[in-house]
């Protein structure tokens, strides 16, 4: 219950690691900063305690919704709470887990992993796997002040280019760069990996021109693979242009 002119935070995870959750947690400095602005209802670690989720001001839902329970209870969730924040790929994009639906039907007889936004509009995401603590920390104090949250619209090359470092595509090696959202510092180009594209799409994504760069190096198959890696980016970048 509201005791101040804080707002209340609700925290609610369907499948997932949860590694997300556990990097809100990362530096408790930034964390504990939170707890100025936010009284925290429910922080269960997927726990199940529906009496409590009436009237939340700020909902955070990492994971991707699996099975008629979890779609009921994010629904439920949407209902209940006047902001949703989905985080990490997992919610974003359906996470590594949605490698799945490429899978054939008859081996694994289950429905295809979906995403947060598949089942509801939230109002913000925070992408990545795992998120930035300080991202949404950021987005939750712009929610706070009721300021409108706003992702970088860069792609991942240009931190990369910023960060001194050589290209791969140039080097004959696959990379979602390109199309992919900035913020995470180009942290796997930095490192000489290619970028794998967990944090979605830029609004201005070209995903004809990247398809045609990675024909040059990847057959039809591995492309459709490598777009699919963190869930399908492209169905999202559609979804986001609707
Ligand atoms: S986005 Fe990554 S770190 Fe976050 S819950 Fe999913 S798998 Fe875990
Ligand atoms: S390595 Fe990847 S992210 Fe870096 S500039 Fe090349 S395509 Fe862009
Ligand atoms: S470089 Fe790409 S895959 Fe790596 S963390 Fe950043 S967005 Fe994710």
């Amino acid at each position: 219950m509201k005791t101040s002119n804080k707002k209340t935070l609700s925290i609610f995870s369907f499948t997932s690691c949860e590694g997300c959750q556990f990097e809100l947690l990362g530096h408790y400095d930034l964390f504990s900063k939170l707890l100025n602005f936010y009284e925290i209802e429910s922080f269960r670690l997927g726990q199940e305690n529906k009496d409590e989720e009436n009237n939340i001001d700020v909902s955070i839902v990492e994971g991707s919704p699996e099975g008629e329970e979890q779609i009921k209870h994010l629904k439920q969730i949407r209902r209940n709470s006047k902001i949703v924040i989905a985080i990490g790929s997992c919610a974003h994009l359906g996470g590594i887990q949605s490698q799945r639906n490429r899978l054939p039907q008859k081996l694994i007889n289950r429905k295809d992993v979906i995403s947060v936004s598949d089942v509801i509009k939230p109002d913000y995401i925070v992408p990545g796997c795992p998120i930035k603590q300080k991202e949404l920390v950021d987005c939750l104090i712009d929610v706070y002040y009721e300021r409108k949250f706003l992702l970088p619209d860069l792609a991942i090359c240009s931190e990369c280019k910023l960060n001194g470092n050589d290209c791969l595509i140039k080097n004959g090696k696959p990379c979602l760069g390109p199309i992919t959202r900035a913020g995470c510092n180009s942290i796997c180009t930095n490192n000489n990996e290619a970028c794998l594209g967990c944090r979605g799409p830029i609004e201005q994504a070209n995903f004809v021109k990247m398809k045609e760069v990675l024909s040059l190096l990847l057959s039809e198959e591995e492309i459709e693979n490598w777009l699919t890696i963190y869930g399908d980016i492209e169905k999202e970048f559609k979804r986001e242009k609707i």
